[in-house]
Order: structure tokens, then sequence, then C-alpha cells
């Protein structure tokens, strides 16, 4: 992990911006002190959470507030599962920590490197018909407003900012602690195997209401989808986890290693992508296991990519697939990446993308230095016709007047903001062209 500095640069490296201070608060204290003293020279704020997000949200341009020294679980309930965690702490640490505890996260996205309060603030999913994004596992949040003052939300104390800051980008405030309602320690079992797309749709809603965690991904040329489901097993089932060596074949070998070979073949010589999708597809045959639930939820991601994610009403998907599956062969430049389709529960969280609606995810990628403006802005027009909403930390084009009409709560969430922080101290460009400028 790279040491603490003013210059910060996003996973992807698409994106970068050089603060002009570095705060490292070790208590509340110190946090409160560096936002209020941030404040009364006019200048604007911004917490770190782990740079994984592709879009500029955390790009801190004056005071960049790195939370790595203020992790780890202050407080666990056993009986009601209510844990409380410190901002800073990563999803890995999070889940090392509740492994202990004997608990777990109800769902989880695909990668852990994230922390808690960066997960939560751009609306971190995984999927599962029946389950919400990380944030909807959040019944309380502790936050630092731009004033310096410390407040707490919870479903009795002060409701409508918990319902607004779960998902809050950052423009209310720093999080300092996040309450999560965790339960037993689970296992979960896991099935993957490649099946024909058109099948995979036919079923979708079957597929959904009969498995915890249903996704699958797709290579956008070709007619199959590697389908993974994923399903809770009864208190007491021990683990059957892939024996190492083929962890090691098929996570580093195949999934990480060949696969990041074959995406630079792809680059220097753009023929070959289509064949070589092909035989990524191929490559990826089915296995089925069972493990502690965060080791089936995360996976390990080490080659490089762009991505854009839109949520979409669930039944719109088959046609935005198809649509997808028309368009994207007439592309002048090819696809390296597969689509990823995940699922969730509506919620009621103001600027979640499943806000009162069942969602499903589409996830597009593109392997990093490869032409991705045409596909992503194809993607945006076919997904803006179903009123899809876009992942706050993937990349986009919407703005402010284009995203009121997607969020029934947009305007009651700019208000509170502008109540919260009249003069825009969380403020960044990012938030000005997605919320619009305060002031
Ligand atoms: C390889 C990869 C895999 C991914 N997989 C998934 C996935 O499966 N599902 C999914 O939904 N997304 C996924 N993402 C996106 C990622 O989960 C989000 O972008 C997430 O926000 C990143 O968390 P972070 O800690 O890196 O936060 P950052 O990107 O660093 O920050 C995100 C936002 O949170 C704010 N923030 C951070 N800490 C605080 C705090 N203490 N108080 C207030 N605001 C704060 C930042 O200011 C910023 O606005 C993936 C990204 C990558 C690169």
């Amino acid at each position: 992990m790279a040491a603490p500095s003013t210059a910060w640069r996003n996973w992807a490296g698409t994106e970068s911006a050089v603060a002009t201070e570095l705060a490292q608060p070790r208590d509340l204290e110190e946090l409160s002190a560096a936002i209020t003293r941030a404040a009364l020279a006019g200048r604007t704020v911004r917490a770190r959470g782990s740079g994984h997000s592709f879009t500029a949200v955390g790009a801190a341009h004056d005071v960049a507030v790195d939370l790595r020294g203020w992790t780890g679980i202050t407080a666990a309930d056993l009986e009601t599962g209510l844990v409380t965690v410190r901002a800073g702490t990563t999803l890995r640490e999070l889940n090392a920590e509740l492994d202990r505890l004997g608990l777990a996260m109800t769902n989880l996205g695909d990668i852990d490197a994230q922390t808690i309060s960066g997960a939560i603030s751009t609306g971190t999913h995984g999927t599962g018909a029946r389950f919400g994004g990380i944030a909807t596992q959040v019944a309380g949040l502790e936050l630092v407003l731009a004033d310096g003052s410390v407040v707490s939300c919870s479903p009795t104390e002060r409701p409508e900012l918990l319902a607004a800051a779960r998902v809050g980008l950052g423009a209310f405030g720093v999080i300092s602690a996040v309450i999560l309602r965790t339960e037993p320690s689970f296992v979960l079992a896991a099935a993957e195997k490649p099946e024909p797309l058109d099948a995979v749709l036919a079923a979708l809603e079957e597929n959904c209401a009969a498995n915890d965690h249903f996704e699958f991904y797709w290579f956008p040329y070709g007619p199959n989808a590697l389908t993974k489901r994923n399903n809770r097993l009864p208190a007491g089932t021990e683990p059957a986890p892939l024996s190492r060596p083929r962890q090691f074949v098929e996570y580093q070998l195949l999934e990480n290693t060949l696969f990041g070979a074959l995406c630079r073949v792809g680059r220097r010589v753009p023929a070959l992508v289509r064949p070589l999708n092909k035989l990524s597809s191929n490559v990826l045959s089915g296995r089925s296991y069972r493990d502690t639930s965060h080791k089936v939820f995360v996976t390990n991601r080490s080659v490089r990519f762009v991505e854009s994610e839109y949520a979409v009403p669930r039944a719109a998907l088959g046609e935005v697939l198809a649509e997808l599956r028309r368009r994207v062969p007439e592309l002048a430049d090819p696809v390296m990446f597969p689509v990823e389709i995940r699922v969730a529960a509506a919620d009621d969280i103001w600027l979640s993308t499943a806000y009162q609606r069942d969602s499903a995810y589409i996830a597009i990628h593109q392997f990093v230095g490869m032409p991705y403006r045409a596909y992503f802005d194809l993607f945006e027009s076919i997904v803006g016709a179903v009123g899809g909403r876009p992942h706050w930390g993937k990349m986009h084009t919407l703005d402010a007047a284009a995203l009121r009409e997607r969020y029934p709560r947009f305007e009651d969430f700019v208000a509170m903001r502008g109540k919260l922080d009249p003069t825009g101290v969380f403020a960044n460009p990012y938030l000005d062209r997605v919320l619009g400028k305060l002031g």
C-alpha cells in the first residue's frame, strides 16, 4: 500500500488529484479539529477511502482526510449482531474481525479492498434478489459535520439523515463510525457453470427467486454466460473449499495471470479480441464448493479495467442485453472484458441505485488502455432509455439535471446537503456535477 501523500490516484488510474494538506486524525477530536480548521479557512475537505471508485468522487483538492489510522471494531453485541466499526476499516479487515466474533456481513460485493465508509458512500452492492447493497446493512452512523460537530443517526435518531447519508457521497460530512447489522457467520454453497445466455434470461426470475445470490458474466459477442449461484447453508455446515492447488490455478493463474496476458494481447492486436473472448469463456469452466460467506463473495481482481454500471428495473434487463448484443458488434473498437449482471432488492435509501425498485445491475468493463468511450456512450444511451441509475463510484456522464429525474428523493438530498453544509466544505468537482453547486 502506498504511503499517505497529498497526491492521489484511483485504482484504475483514471482520476488523480493533489490535495494541499493531508490530515491523518487518530481520534474524533483530531478529525473534528481538522474539519473546523479547514472550514474556517474556507477550504474544502474530502475523506479518502481506498481509492477504488472509477469516478472522481473521492478526489480531494484542499484537505484530504486519510483514515487509515482509524480502523477496527469498537463494540459488538453478539445478541443483536450490531457492530460498531471505525470509518477507515477495510472490508477485508472487517470480515476478518467479524470471523473472530462468529459474525458475518449478510451480503458483499466482489472485492474487499474498499473501506466500509467508501463502500457505503457510493452504494456498493453485491447480488441477491432478496438482499440490498452494503448500505442497507447500516443501522447507524456517526458523522463529523462542516462546523466540526459530531452527530449520530439511526432509525430513531435523525432517521432522515440516516436515509440520506448511508449512500451520502461524502456530501454531509466525514463518517467517523458505522453501526452495522451483522448476523451469525454462515457458509455459502457456490455453483458456477457456463450456460446459454438465452436460457439464463428466459429463467431469470426463477434463478433470482431460487437462489440467494445469483449473477452471471457474459462476453458481449458470445451466446454463453457464466452463471454463479451462491446459496446459504444451514448453521453448522462445514466449509469445503476448492483445494489450494485448484484455487491457485483457477483464481490466480486462469482468472488473473492468463486473463491479464490475453487482455494485453487483445490490446496490441484488436482483431484477436473476439477469438480471445471465446478462449476466455471456454477456459472458465464449472466448479462447485462451499466456504465461509465472505470467501465466496469476494474475488481477487488484479487485472486493471475501467467500468461503468447502471441499475435498471429488473424487468428491463432482457431488453437491455438484447440491445447490447445487437449493437456492440457494430463498434469500431472491440470489447475485451465481460459484462457482469447482478440483482438487488428495492430499498429506502434516498440515493441508492435500488431506491424503491427491484433492480438488475449491468456492469460493463474494458481493459485499461483500450478505447472505451464509444462503448460506454452506447451503454449509457441504452440504459438511459429504461431509466437506468448510474453507480456513484463507476464511470458515467450524468449531471444533476439528469439525475434529478431518476431519483424521487433527489431534491430532499440536495436540501439536506444545503442545510448541513451550506458553504460546500465537503464539495468537490464531481459533487458539483452530480448534485449541483452550493453557495
Ligand atoms: C476492482 C473493483 C471491484 C469493485 N467491485 C464492486 C462491486 O462488486 N460492487 C460495487 O457496487 N462496487 C464495486 N466497486 C466499486 C467500489 O466498491 C466503490 O467505488 C467504493 O466506493 C470504493 O470504496 P473506497 O473505500 O475505495 O472509497 P473511495 O473510492 O476512496 O471513496 C468513495 C467515496 O466515499 C467517500 N468516503 C470515504 N470515506 C469516507 C468517510 N469516512 N466519510 C465520508 N465519506 C467517505 C469518499 O470521499 C468518496 O466520495 C469495485 C471497484 C473496483 C476497483
